[in-house]
């Protein structure tokens, strides 16, 4: 089984072609870092031209780099949410007319399933039941994976992501956003001391699965106004007592984030274990899972639980058509797909595309246990 993974649900147009042993035959990723440094965020509309721009030359430099032709395909997976909407359409497109073209079936893939299960093409001794925690932009979950298909969600944020929070963390302070704030933070954190600013951990006080991240991004804010740094002074250019100030608040925070991670786990590991006590492996994936001190910190709280943490390389945390690809493999192989679409699609077709979709069933014993 050979299969095409296609990814546009955000700010990265990828594709990757995967075969059913897990060799990744090829894989492109062209990223709009670009626009998103230029413009401070990501904008849909922009988005979804950069997307439209890029998708025919990424995949043809997939099928290229693994020296394949469409006709070598067993099937075609694309990312049909959570997303943008506008963005999600040019990659189901682009799907849809090369299954509709070639006669392919066609396997619509959860964006965060993905993250999650990109980890079994890496262990293969990973097997299911095991817990996820999903770190990125756009999400901040932990999930028991019962088998395929079969997710508890444990937790969620109550506002925004940890990977927002280093965004935007990065921003104020001032650093290169020509590649996205994660990295920038972590290296300069490496210069600074985490104790020097005070931050506290959100929800301390709530004894559940959830995140919070909205109000360490405020308490940054204002420690950054308090000690006058300006933005608009690259952190190239500062003087060093001015880098030196930076560099702790970014330690600091960085610090908080991951502590708040660390708390959030080992509970969840705790409730997971309660219901699935063959659990062996703490799965963490998403952008911010390619973060060094991150995955430090939670080797530890998976050590301490007595499990083993496997994280994806970072090129596999990120977004990547690869773990769509593989996420692809997987339901195939259980009779999960779509039959090839008509190889003309009628004008009005309504595509399936779930910009708002959650992984499996909220956790309901957690939820009373909260409150
Ligand atoms: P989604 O939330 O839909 O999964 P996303 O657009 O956030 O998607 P990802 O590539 O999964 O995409 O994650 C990107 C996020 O990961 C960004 O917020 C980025 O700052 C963060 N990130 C990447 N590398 C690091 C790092 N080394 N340290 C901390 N954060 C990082
Ligand atoms: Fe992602």
């Amino acid at each position: 089984v050979v299969v095409l993974g296609i990814e546009t649900s955000c700010d990265d147009t990828a594709a990757a072609v995967v075969r059913s042993d897990g060799e990744i035959l090829s894989q492109v990723v062209s990223s709009q870092a670009d626009l998103l440094a230029k413009y401070g965020g990501v904008a849909p509309k922009m988005a979804e031209e950069a997307h439209s721009q890029a998708i025919d030359r990424v995949v043809q430099e997939a099928l290229d780099k693994a020296y394949m032709t469409e006709k070598d395909l067993t099937a075609v997976a694309v990312t049909i949410g959570p997303g943008l909407s506008l963005c999600l359409r040019v990659g189901v497109q682009k799907a849809r007319r090369i299954a509709g073209r070639f006669s392919l079936p066609i396997i619509g893939i959860h964006h965060m399933e993905a993250h999650a299960l990109v980890a079994r093409l890496i262990e293969k001794d990973l097997q299911f039941p095991f817990t996820v925690l999903l770190i990125s932009g756009g999400h901040n979950l932990l999930i028991l994976a019962r088998d395929l298909g079969q997710y508890i969600q444990l937790g969620t944020t109550i506002d925004d992501a940890i990977g927002e929070a280093y965004d935007k963390t990065a921003k104020w302070l001032g650093l290169d956003l020509r590649r996205s704030g994660g990295p920038a933070i972590e290296k300069l954190a490496m210069e600074g001391n985490a104790e020097s600013v005070k931050f506290s951990i959100p929800m301390k006080q709530h004894k559940d699965c959830n995140f919070s991240y909205a109000g360490l991004k405020t308490q940054v804010r204002l420690a950054i106004e308090s000690k006058k740094i300006d933005a608009k002074i690259p952190i190239s250019s500062a003087s060093e007592e001015d880098r030196m100030s930076r560099a702790d608040i970014a330690a600091s925070f960085q610090r908080t984030a991951v502590l708040h991670l660390e708390e959030r786990c080992e509970r969840a590991i705790q409730w997971a274990l309660k219901m699935e006590p063959s659990i062996r492996h703490l799965v963490v994936s998403g952008g911010v899972a390619s973060n060094q001190y991150v995955r430090a910190r939670l080797d530890m709280v998976a050590k301490k639980n007595g499990l083993q943490l496997l994280c994806p390389p970072p090129r596999l945390c990120t977004d990547n058509g690869v773990m769509i690809a593989w996420t692809g493999i997987e339901h195939f192989r259980m009779g999960r797909y779509d039959p090839p679409p008509p190889a003309e699609e009628r004008e009005d077709f309504v595509y399936d595309i779930r910009p708002r979709w959650p992984l499996g069933e909220e956790y309901a014993e957690g939820k009373s246990e909260a409150r």
